[in-house]
């Protein structure tokens, strides 16, 4: 991965290619951005630029270490990511390095809940566990196979566990030598304050809509699906990919939200009865992705209530259904409402019985749809 192959976030690139520059590389860092920013591939750029042995502004892509950091097969680099239970009862990264490589050299920009589908895995949570952190001592005490740097790339840094984090604690405080330690989170505050005070942030940035409209116009695309892409995907890569390539999921998603609204203003119980069966049958990341999705529809409705129609991010058929939806989201409900869908995605992903859990949230969506707004209380 070459700094130029990522879009944007040109302050970024400069700041981590002076750093290297002036032999200031700090060997703890934490790289915060969104799930499917250019964070994970930015990681990459760097460790692959540090190791060069032919750089100038980027990195050669053609010295022996640069083809190996392509293929993500440098010896010296060593992957860490949420992993699951299926290959025995102490998964660590090694055993899932092949699918991870997959995953990743097809798309960069690869989101959670992506590389759990990839899995196969949608209904366990990911993680990383003290196995993982013996295993990354270990390795790292050793000397490096090609003689230079050592890397420890650690993809989603929040999915440690305490006693993990505990584990690396030292080594983060004083990493062995020449070795570079750069964890990457989507959320600062899931990490130890022990780790925080220990690392150097870098903040990777959402893209501009040029920046998105730039990056996707060498992907032939229609210019229909360009634009909705540009305007929906708020400046994450990873969602901007997924658009662009009319994803199925979000057709599903969109259809299904419809349905669980009308049969909610209806207080249709059995319908909604079926309905919860249905997505019970879900992986839980799908299931999470959905609840994502009626977030984000219901902040569009109150939006359309309240400001002007020019800010909504949607696409043509969502749009004639917020224009129905929308007036049944009032300032009486807009907050509760999406008060319990928050609630709803924190707890399913926290393994909470999802036919339990839809059943509740469409009782609670029964009640407050019927919440009448002001103004129409009072005609
Ligand atoms: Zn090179």
């Amino acid at each position: 991965m070459r700094f130029s192959e990522i879009p944007g976030n040109q302050e970024v690139k400069q700041k981590l290619i002076q750093s290297v520059k002036c032999g200031r590389v700090s060997h703890t860092q934490l790289f915060l951005g969104e799930d499917g920013s250019a964070s994970f591939p930015l990681a990459w750029a760097y460790a692959q630029y540090i190791s060069c042995q032919d750089k100038e502004e980027d990195s050669c892509g053609k010295c022996s270490s640069c083809l190996k950091f392509e293929k993500m097969v440098h010896p010296d680099v060593h992957w860490v990511f949420p992993v699951t239970t299926g290959k025995g009862t102490h998964p660590i990264s090694d055993h899932y390095i092949s699918e991870f490589r997959e995953l990743f050299l097809k798309n960069p920009y690869s989101t959670e809940s992506q590389w759990y589908t990839h899995l196969g895995t949608e209904n366990k949570q990911g993680f990383i566990s003290v196995t993982e952190a013996t295993d990354l001592i270990k390795k790292t005490s050793l000397k490096a196979y090609e003689g230079g740097y050592k890397f420890v790339l650690i993809w989603h840094a929040e999915k440690m566990n305490t006693p993990t984090a505990n584990k690396l604690l030292k080594q983060l405080e004083e990493p062995p030598e020449k070795t570079i330690f750069i964890l990457l989170t989507p959320q600062q505050e899931r990490l130890l304050t022990t780790i925080i005070s220990r690392v150097q942030i870098t903040k990777i940035g959402i893209l501009s809509d040029l920046e998105i409209r730039n990056f996707l116009t060498d992907k032939c695309i229609g210019a229909e699906v360009l634009n909705q892409a540009v305007q929906l995907s708020e400046g994450n890569i990873s969602e901007a990919l997924r658009l662009s390539e009319g994803d199925k999921a979000n057709k599903e998603n969109t259809k299904r939200f419809q349905q669980w609204m009308r049969l909610s203003y209806q207080a249709n119980i059995l319908g909604i009865t079926d309905w919860v069966d249905e997505i019970s049958k879900l992986g839980r990341e799908r299931q999470k992705v959905f609840l994502q999705y009626a977030l984000h529809m219901t902040r569009e409705s109150l939006v359309r209530n309240f400001a002007s129609i020019d800010l909504q991010r949607l696409t043509g058929e969502e749009q004639d259904f917020t224009q129905k939806f929308s007036p049944f989201i009032n300032e009486n409900n807009a907050i509760k409402l999406i008060e319990v869908l928050e609630k709803a995605h924190y707890d399913i992903g926290r393994n909470a019985n999802a036919k339990i859990l839809f059943t509740d949230l469409s009782l609670k969506l029964v009640l407050l749809l019927r919440i009448k707004s002001l103004s129409l209380q009072s005609t």
